[in-house]
């Protein structure tokens, strides 16, 4: 088991957050800084579902004057957030949800990534101000935090 990005730094944790202009919700994932350029299989994995980038509306926000806001040049639906879906191979109940990011060209469902495989391109996609990898962790369906998730399972013998 290994981490799925190379720079650990964390740039918002899982739990309730407030995002600017926004309401409380509950971040069901980690952020990894966008310093990270790839998101790589933290173990051999199947993928279960792929969803591209939006190729005309890549993202829901715009950079002004240093700050991201709405771009309401973008269509209601549109400038979806892409992402890969993909269970252990050797624990089908664990579970990784990878998002913002550009899938690897010719990823199909039921593809098997080996450990430290790449994932995808990490970049500012769908619902997102800036580039980062969200990342979650599900057991059995339910969502845990994957920074103790990680820190439980990486270097485990
Ligand atoms: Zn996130």
């Amino acid at each position: 088991m290994r981490y799925p990005v190379d720079n650990k730094k964390i740039t918002s944790p899982y739990g309730m957050r407030t995002l600017p202009g926004r309401k409380p919700v509950f971040h069901y994932g980690i952020d990894f800084t966008g310093k990270n350029k790839t998101a790589i299989a933290p173990c051999d994995m199947t993928v279960d579902r792929i969803l591209d980038v939006d190729s005309e509306y890549p993202c829901r926000f715009k950079l002004v004057r240093g700050k991201f806001e709405i771009d309401n040049t973008v269509p209601l639906g549109r400038a979806w957030t892409p992402y890969v879906i993909a269970h252990s191979s050797d624990n089908p109940d664990v579970t990784f949800v990878f998002k913002h990011i550009a899938p690897l060209k010719g990823l199909s469902v039921g593809d098997i990534i080996l450990e430290g495989g790449k994932v995808g391109t990490i970049g500012n996609y769908g619902f997102s101000m800036g580039e980062h990898l969200h990342f979650e962790v599900m057991i059995n369906n339910k969502h845990t935090d994957p920074a103790k998730w990680l820190i439980e399972n990486v270097n485990k013998v």
